[in-house]
This record gives C-alpha cells, structure tokens and sequence, in this order.
C-alpha cells in the first residue's frame, strides 16, 4: 500500500524531526504504511570540508544567511520532477497556516518536500526559483523551520484515513466544520463541587447533539467573531442561534 502522505524534512537538524515523528500517533501512522516521513540533513549536501550552509549577507546587516547551493542540490538531486514534488519553503513571509490549506495539502498527490531555514534567512533565489510554495505558521518569528514543518506534518497526517483512532475526532475538532470544538468532559462526574452538565449523563444523544452544537455556536462566535462571520449556519443552527438570543 503506498502511503497517502509522503513527505520530506531537509533541515540541519535532524533529530529535532525524527524524535517527534518516533512517538505516539506519528510513529504508528508511519509503522502502518499511512504516511511516509524522511529526514535529509542539509549538510550532507555541501561539498566543502566544513560542510557550510550559511555565509555573511551581501550589503551587510546581522546575522548569517543560508547558502542556496546546498538547497538546489538535494533538489534537483532527489527531486528533479517539478510534477512530482511540492517544495514548501518554512517563512514568516508565507501564506498563514490554516485548517483548509493542511486540507489541500494532504488532497495533494505529490511528495512534500519541508525546506527549514535557520540563522537570518534563506537565499532569496531558493525562495523565487525552487520552491513552490511558502508557508508560516503565525505572525511571530521563530529560531527555525523544523516547529513550523512538525506542525503542518501533523495536522496534515490527522486528516489522513485511519492516522486517528476514530475519524469522527478529525471531523468533529475545531475548524473542520467551521466551528470551534464544544466542550469535552470524562469522569469523575463531580470534582470538588463541579459537575458534568447534566444533559451529558443523560443518554438523550439529541439532547446532546443539540447541546454541543450551541456551546460549539456560543464559543466560536464570543472567542472567534471572525471564525463566525465565514461561517454558512444551517437552519438547524439559525433555530439555535436565535434561542441563544432569546436567552441572553
Ligand atoms: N529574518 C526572517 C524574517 O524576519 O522573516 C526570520 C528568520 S527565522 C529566525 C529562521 C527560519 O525560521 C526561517 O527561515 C523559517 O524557516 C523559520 N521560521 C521562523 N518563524 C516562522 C514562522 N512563523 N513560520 C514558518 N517558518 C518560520
């Protein structure tokens, strides 16, 4: 069976990588065949005895920036199919992480090349003629990209079929539908004075189904009013919504 999400990390730390794709849900989906994961070290691709990546800035200013020979290397060395592999260049300057772009990652049927950047920045023609997309995961700047492609490893691989235990968790978590996640809970029924909302101990499932989805309404519309504004409610919803108002 050949794995619904392949992908591949180049970055100058490798361990950061493997030691999150070797545990928990991660090292199943890729012990079961679901996904593929390979690590490539970015220095194994330079040709200098010291095995350099970063050199000073042309024009000055701080910090080191990437070498962008070692980066066309191991592309046009492992990828050399542009049809065949979609190189994602880890930037503070790409388009924003979301839900439905890890949702047209993984409905994508090329490999996933990870490209990290570390120091300054990256060379700036790796960015304009080898990747094929950009991507950041906030407005916020951290030390490297191996954060970034853990992260969009993983919400891609939750979406793949049978990565979690039961998929109704993928389809049911915040943002899949366009609403926030309602509210979980598990036993003890009491701690120290708070309860489980009844409704939940109750075993009507449309009670509970109706429950959740005005919690998952009432959130997504006080914590995330722009989250809500994009969502199309049904009609079953807008019954709801206008009982909440009743309410308030
Ligand atoms: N000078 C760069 C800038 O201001 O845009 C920041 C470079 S950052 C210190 C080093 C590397 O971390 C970047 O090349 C990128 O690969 C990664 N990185 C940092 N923050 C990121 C973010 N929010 N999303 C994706 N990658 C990020």
């Amino acid at each position: 069976m050949n794995p619904v999400l392949r992908c591949s990390v180049v970055t100058i730390f490798p361990d950061i990588i493997k030691s999150y794709l070797s545990a928990s849900i991660m090292k199943r989906a890729v012990a079961r065949g679901l996904i593929s994961a390979t690590v490539h070290n970015l220095r194994d691709h330079t040709t200098d005895r010291h095995r350099t990546v970063d050199d000073y800035p042309y024009g000055g200013g701080a910090g080191m920036v990437m070498k962008p020979d070692p980066f066309f290397r191991i592309a046009n060395h492992l990828w050399p199919d542009r049809e065949k592999r979609r190189i994602i260049l880890l930037s503070p300057k790409g388009r924003l992480f979301t839900q439905q772009l890890a949702k047209e990652l993984i409905s994508d049927c090329r490999e996933l090349v990870f490209f990290c950047g570390r120091y300054e920045a990256i060379d700036e023609r790796v960015h304009r003629y080898l990747a094929d997309d950009e991507i950041s995961i906030g407005d916020y700047v951290l030390t490297g990209g191996e954060l970034p492609a853990l992260v969009i490893i993983d919400a891609v691989a939750r979406l793949v079929p049978g990565v979690l235990g039961d998929s109704r968790s993928a389809e049911e978590d915040s943002f899949a539908r366009g609403l926030l996640d309602y509210p979980h809970y598990t036993r003890p029924e009491v701690l120290d004075g708070m309860n489980v909302p009844e409704v939940l101990l109750s075993g009507n499932h449309r009670e509970i189904e109706q429950w959740r989805r005005r919690q998952a309404l009432t959130a997504t519309r006080s914590l995330r009013p722009d989250v809500f504004a994009a969502y199309r409610p049904s009609e079953e919803d807008e019954k709801i919504l206008k009982e909440i108002k009743e309410d308030s």
